[in-house]
Parts: C-alpha cells; sequence; structure tokens
C-alpha cells in the first residue's frame, strides 16, 4: 500500500493534492507546541519541504504539551530546531527539512522569506510583537500566512493572504489578555486543535485553491466554539495591507528587556557568549549553544545569540544590575 492512501483516499485530497502537498514549502516560525504540532502532520503527510525557525532551547516545562521533544533534549539542553528536525526526519526521511537556530527579527526577516521562498508561513508564535512583523513582511512578500494562536483554553486560528483581512487589521492592537508568557497557561489539547486547524488551512488551500477566510475560535474549557467569516473585515486605510507601510519592519529591533511573568531579557553581543564570567557566578550547565547561570538566588540563561534571560526577580532594576555584574571587569 502506498505511503499515503489514507489520505489521498479522501475525495477532496486524491493524488492530485497529494503531489501539490509534495511540491509545498513551509516556513513555521516558532516551533514550541503549536509548531511543532504543525510540523509533525504537515511531515508525517508528505510536504516537500519544511523551514523550522526558533530561538529556545527544550525545557522540562515544555513537555506537557510540546508533542516534539523528549526528556533527553531537556536534559541535554537541545535547541528545538535541532531536536525537532532530528524526530521529523525519522518520522519521514523523504521531506527536506532545514532547522534554523535563530531569533525572527526586523533584520532578518525578510531575507529568510527571500532564501527560501515559502509557499506559506505558518505561526507557532507566542509573542503578539512577532506576530505582527511576520504579517508586515508577508504582507510585503505576498506570501500566504496562517495565524495561529493558543492562550490557557483558548484557541483562534485564521488564515491571511493579500485578498482578505491582515492581522492589523482584525487586532489593530494586541488583545491585553492575549499577550504571551506564562502568566494564563496553556492547555494541551487546545494546541493540538490549533496546530490542527492550521494545516488544515493548508490542505484546503490545496485542494481547493482558496484560503477559507474563516477565523475559527474555540474554548475548550467552556466548550464553546464559532467560526466567523473575515473576508469583509479588510479596513479601508489599514497601514499594512492597503497602504504598505511597514513599521515593525523599520525597527532596529523589537525591544531591549521585557517582562514576561518575573523574567527579563537582556541583549547581549552574540560574541560575549564566550566573554570571561565573574568568579561569582555559578555556571550549572553548559553547552555549545546555552549556559545555565546562577548568581545569588538569580537564575539566568544565556544564548549563544547574546541573549541573557534572568528569572525570579521582582525588581527590574535589580535585574538590570544583575545582568551588569555577570562578566569580569576589565
Ligand atoms: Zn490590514
Amino acid at each position: 500500500m502506498k505511503r499515503y492512501d489514507r489520505q489521498e483516499k479522501f475525495h477532496a485530497f486524491g493524488n492530485t493534492t497529494q503531489k501539490k502537498l509534495q511540491n509545498l514549502c513551509a516556513l513555521i516560525i516558532g516551533v514550541g507546541a503549536l509548531g511543532s504540532g504543525i510540523a509533525e502532520q504537515l511531515v508525517r503527510s508528505g510536504i516537500g519541504k519544511l523551514i523550522i525557525v526558533d530561538r529556545d532551547i527544550v525545557t522540562l516545562s515544555n513537555l506537557h504539551r510540546q508533542s516534539g521533544y523528549l526528556e533527553v533534549d531537556a536534559n541535554e539542553m537541545k535547541p528545538k530546531v535541532f531536536a525537532l528536525k532530528e524526530r521529523l526526519q525519522a518520522m519521514n526521511s523523504e521531506v527536506k527539512i532545514e532547522a534554523m537556530n535563530m531569533e525572527v527579527l526586523p533584520q532578518n526577516i525578510l531575507s529568510i522569506l527571500e532564501t527560501h521562498q515559502p509557499d506559506v508561513v505558518l505561526d507557532g508564535l507566542d509573542r503578539f510583537e512577532t506576530r505582527y512583523l511576520v504579517n508586515e513582511a508577508t504582507n510585503k512578500m505576498r506570501i500566504p500566512y496562517i495565524y495561529s494562536a493558543v492562550l490557557g483554553s483558548q484557541v483562534s486560528v485564521f488564515p491571511i493572504d493579500s485578498n482578505g483581512p491582515c492581522l492589523q487589521c482584525i487586532m489593530p492592537e494586541p488583545p491585553e489578555t492575549m499577550e504571551s508568557c506564562a502568566l494564563h497557561g496553556v492547555l494541551p489539547p487546545a494546541v493540538h486543535i490549533a496546530s490542527s486547524f492550521a494545516v488544515a488551512e493548508v490542505f484546503n488551500y490545496l485542494m481547493t485553491g482558496m484560503f477559507s477566510y474563516d477565523m475559527k475560535w474555540i474554548d475548550i474549557y467552556k466548550g464553546e466554539m464559532k467560526s466567523t467569516h473575515i473576508v469583509n473585515l479588510k479596513e479601508e486605510d489599514c497601514p499594512v495591507c492597503r497602504q504598505h507601510h511597514y513599521q515593525r519592519l523599520k525597527q532596529s529591533t523589537i525591544e531591549g528587556e521585557y517582562y514576561c511573568g518575573n523574567v527579563i531579557q537582556v541583549r547581549y553581543a552574540p560574541e560575549d557568549f564566550d566573554k570571561l564570567l565573574s568568579p561569582n557566578v555559578n555556571v550549572i550547565k553548559q553547552n555549545q549553544f546555552v549556559k545555565l547561570l546562577e548568581y545569588r538566588h538569580y537564575k539566568m540563561t544565556f544564548f549563544q545569540d547574546g541573549r541573557l534571560l534572568i528569572y525570579g526577580s521582582e525588581n527590574k532594576n535589580d535585574a538590570l544590575e544583575v545582568a551588569q555584574l555577570i562578566f569580569v571587569t576589565t
């Protein structure tokens, strides 16, 4: 029996859609729970090429919902994209998979899209600022973008292309209750629903030649679901999809430091990753990609791209002060 027999047997899918899928190149930005779920379905279904981009390493707190990862990945502090590529390739060796261990920023997003020319971009993100950036970049490059988000028990997924509204039309401001972080938690079933809806949009597009232009919204805790047709929500004066003013693409960087629960991020230069650390800093664990550090009661994660995450601080200034003290002063 042929590998993809069961999906080809579905009347609207058939061998024709299978061939289209095998010629498709998708880019997934962010491979946490959502992104790794999307990646698994696309790879098992036999997509032609998949590019995965993410800046994080696997941690134990990811494992309850992020189906792409195992305990061994967390213990080895593996970058998510490398752990996921290995797993995906073991699921389907026919798919071309490219792993990019990097942060998506205003300075690099256009070159990522230009280099890889994906047919579709899928959202596995947990930060709205980056979603708005992806919205601008995909609009500029005229690449379809499937938005998906999960918070707590709530899921929302909708497709964006130049015929319909963009993210800016639908949500001019990041919804207050939807801003990322560890604050609201995530229920695993909600994530799996979201990744399935996102993949279903891709399949629908391949089967029918067009997106649904429906926003799917589900709350698995309340047991509520609705589907809203969004094609008429394109704003007359949208700065992004009507006026093509790409504010976020022009920013030099998204932010210097931010709060996420009690986590603060500080950016150093990538070469600072190899700088000599102060003897007062305890290196708990390290590999070529990341160092887990401890200084007084602060725990820190230092990434090879220069990002330093400081945990356990109630006070931003204290954390910033600690960030200044981790290196040997010359
Ligand atoms: Zn718009």
